[in-house]
């Protein structure tokens, strides 16, 4: 069997003695000093001046369209290309998604079409860095300046990514990386919010502990989002071979491109790395079109040749049941992102997948061709 991801996790003794210490302090969550390291050895690799850090990206999100102060009802112009998290966050938070399509080359929101969406409810812009891709930031952000839009980015995929020397980290009011156990860089469950104004790093940590400022006074209706001391102690230990594993990735993805990047009816997202740019490997898309064989059917001969490829992402979210018969699911007309959610497949891609294993999948796929 060859899944779809492979979690990364350090050597067992080093774990170990990582956590070793938690045995004489028996200080277990609520902002320890593993939670601490870990918050200050993200900024440096980030190079982001604030981070706060989360029990999962989720939740870190919810945090951060909360801290935004948008008005009830409030419109945020968003990708249905994406995983469930992003439109739920703003669903749960009170807020109405309005989904704009997206751009068939990297998959990030189509910065083009934003201006047609802008009513005088929108409030704020949720873009989603897709597959580590980091999306059209100046575009993005020249339009969230003239309307005075707040921009959130969900970039739980580009962690370690830097575009034209600037780190994903550093893009709009506020980014949220997930930390979760199939990401690039895993707390096993873990997230962060990174923005550049210090002020809210306080909102942050008082929304995660239930509002609580100190404990007398409970400033806002929060819940708990805290990361435990095991989870950081795990991103501490993760975060000494992140940049091996990230190389090892890099050439993971290199074979594939080899064996399937010249082939009909294959289209691979392009990747710029130089000195100003780095790419993260986070996962290996390939869009069928034109292929002779469908999405499914590739998926489906994969599993029965025990790959897990996975559909991702397929449905877009505003096909989603939960959100059938309401309006904003109603009137979404994203037409390229239900063409690309039809025959995007992302192939398996981690830091120990072998050469060998790769060609058996590129063999696999390309069958009868
Ligand atoms: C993983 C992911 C999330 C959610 O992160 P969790 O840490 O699992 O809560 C949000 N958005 C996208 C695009 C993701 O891939």
């Amino acid at each position: 069997m060859i899944q779809v991801t492979r979690s990364s996790m350090p050597d067992f003794e080093e774990y170990c003695n990582e956590i070793r210490s938690m045995w004489d302090s028996h200080w277990l969550t609520n902002m320890g000093e593993k939670h601490q390291r870990l918050e200050a050895m993200l900024k440096e690799y980030l190079d982001t001046p604030n981070a706060v850090l989360y029990a999962n990206g989720h939740l870190a999100l919810e945090d951060a369209i909360a801290a935004m102060r948008l008005p009830e009802g409030g419109e945020i112009i968003t990708t249905p290309f994406t995983f469930a998290s992003t439109t739920h966050a703003i669903v749960r938070k009170g807020c109405r998604p309005v989904f704009c399509d997206i751009d068939p080359d990297d998959f990030t929101l189509d910065a083009s079409k934003l201006r047609s969406l802008i009513t005088e409810k929108t409030c704020a812009i949720l873009p989603v860095h897709v597959y580590g891709h980091i999306c059209h930031t100046d575009e993005i952000q020249s339009i969230a300046d003239e309307y005075g839009l707040k921009v959130i980015y969900d970039a739980a995929h580009a962690f370690g990514v830097i575009k034209n020397g600037v780190s994903a980290a550093n893009f709009g009011d506020v980014s949220m990386f997930s930390f979760h156990a199939t990401k690039v860089f895993n707390t096993i469950e873990g997230g962060a919010l990174c923005f550049r104004d210090g002020s809210l790093t306080e909102e942050f940590n008082h929304r995660k502990n239930f509002g609580i400022c100190n404990p007398t006074d409970v400033v806002f209706v929060g819940g708990n989002a805290k990361m435990n001391e095991f989870q950081a102690a795990m991103g501490i230990c993760n975060l000494r071979h992140v940049d091996e594993e990230i190389n090892k990735r890099r050439t993971a993805d290199s074979v594939y491109r080899e064996l399937l990047g010249n082939v009909q009816g294959i289209i691979l997202p392009k990747i710029r790395e130089d000195s100003e740019n780095r790419h993260n490997y986070a996962y290996f898309p390939v869009l069928f079109d034109g292929f002779g064989y469908s999405r499914d059917e590739i998926s489906d001969r994969l599993k029965e040749n025990g790959i897990i490829a996975r559909k991702y992402f397929y449905p877009l979210t505003s096909s989603f049941e939960c959100y059938r018969g309401m309006d904003f699911a109603k009137n979404a007309r994203t037409p390229v992102a239900a063409y690309c959610a039809d025959r995007i497949l992302t192939l398996p891609l981690y830091a120990d997948l072998t050469t060998e294993e790769i060609e058996r999948i590129c063999r696999v796929v390309l069958r009868g061709r």
